[in-house]
């Protein structure tokens, strides 16, 4: 038998929990075609594995790549760790939508919440686009090595809907309050995969403020459900106040389970402290019993100290359709891994540390 390509003596770990095997892998165009021991095959290319590891491409649930798409199309570090998929847009922190003279403060922010330099984002994104639909086309004009799904960030949304009082506590009017969910709905439509917000009590604006959306009540973020759920539904992420506004943030995590479907949250992988793992696990399986079945929850991958941050509702359109599994079926396709991707479940631990559950 001929194959296009053949990796061989790898240790195949193909993802579904079952141990490691000495396996080769053959591929035929972009279609795994067999494994197993294939000694008598050939293949166009061949690949020594020994003493590696052939797995199928991680997805990284969260990243801030928003920018540096813009100038290194490898998405380093992700992709050197074998990730295939990125989120992008976490946090609430996103570029779009963005009218041209609120380029700069979105810019700013970034640089304040994750460190990535204001002129570099600034120089390093060729900035053609208002809507977030619009940014993702630009995106897929830089032509990416890795597949790319993204949320929209609740800090753009609110800024351009809201301006200097997005910064404040004020509550959006039923008017922007509308034009929040449309903007939502509108996103998703267009290829994002959700929706993103920021609530902990770390993230500023370089005057000192909180990024918007941070005080948001729960009446927005139901508002906004609704606007994704008129365009079929998509993730809800945040990284939350589980400092100060512990219950509430519980509270808002739940709504979200049951109004928007998929949620997935940063939480913080402890300090080596298992009873801190204990609780999420407790507070997954709790909110599972609420609003659906707990799906599949690994904290695993970085920390042994940390826990996974996915919450499964089962009875939003989200999860009806399967946020990324709906994007990689639909016409944003060209988004995603053409081949499908697992539906978003894998999890990483966060670096923003919340306090103890009390
Ligand atoms: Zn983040």
């Amino acid at each position: 038998m001929k194959y296009d390509l053949i990796i061989r003596g790898g240790s195949v770990v193909d993802g579904t929990g079952k141990p490691a095997v000495r396996a080769d892998v053959a591929v035929n165009g972009d279609r795994i075609a067999a494994i197993g021991l294939l000694a008598d095959a050939t293949a166009e290319r061949e690949i020594d594995a020994t003493g590696m590891v052939v797995s199928p491409g991680f997805v990284d649930l969260h990243t801030h790549l928003d920018a540096q798409v813009g100038w290194d199309p490898y998405m380093t570090s992700s992709s050197w760790h074998g990730v295939t998929t990125v989120l992008m847009g976490n946090c609430g922190v996103t570029f779009a939508p963005v009218v041209e003279q609120d380029r700069a403060f979105l810019a700013e922010m970034m640089e304040s919440v994750e460190d990535i330099p204001r002129q570099a984002i600034l120089d390093g994104l060729p900035w053609d686009w208002e809507t977030y639909p619009e940014y993702l086309d630009s995106v897929q004009r830089l032509r990416p090595a890795l597949n790319v799904v993204g949320l929209v960030g609740h800090c753009a949304i609110r800024t351009q809907v809201m301006g200097e009082r997005s910064l404040g506590d004020e509550d959006p009017t039923p008017e922007e309050l509308g034009r929040m969910a449309d903007i939502a709905e509108e996103s998703v439509a267009g290829g994002a995969v959700g929706f993103s917000t920021s609530r902990i009590l770390l993230h500023f604006v370089p005057d000192g403020r909180y990024v918007p959306g941070t005080l948001a009540k729960i009446k927005e973020y139901e508002a906004i459900a609704d606007g994704m759920n008129r365009a079929g539904g998509g993730l809800f992420q945040s990284v939350n106040d589980f400092g100060t506004k512990f219950e509430h943030e519980i509270e808002l995590l739940r709504t979200m389970a049951g109004r928007a479907g998929d949620v997935l949250f940063s939480g913080g992988a402890g300090d080596g402290d298992m009873r801190f793992v204990e609780y999420w696990d407790n507070f997954l399986n709790e909110t599972a019993s609420t609003v659906g079945t707990r799906r599949n929850v690994d904290g695993s991958q970085a920390d042994p100290a940390g826990e996974g941050q996915d919450v499964g509702g089962h009875d939003g359109p989200a999860h009806r359709r399967g946020a990324l599994g709906r994007t990689a079926r639909s016409g944003a396709s060209r988004r995603v891994d053409r081949r499908g991707q697992p539906q978003g479940h894998l999890v990483r631990p966060e670096e923003d540390l919340p306090a103890r559950p009390r």
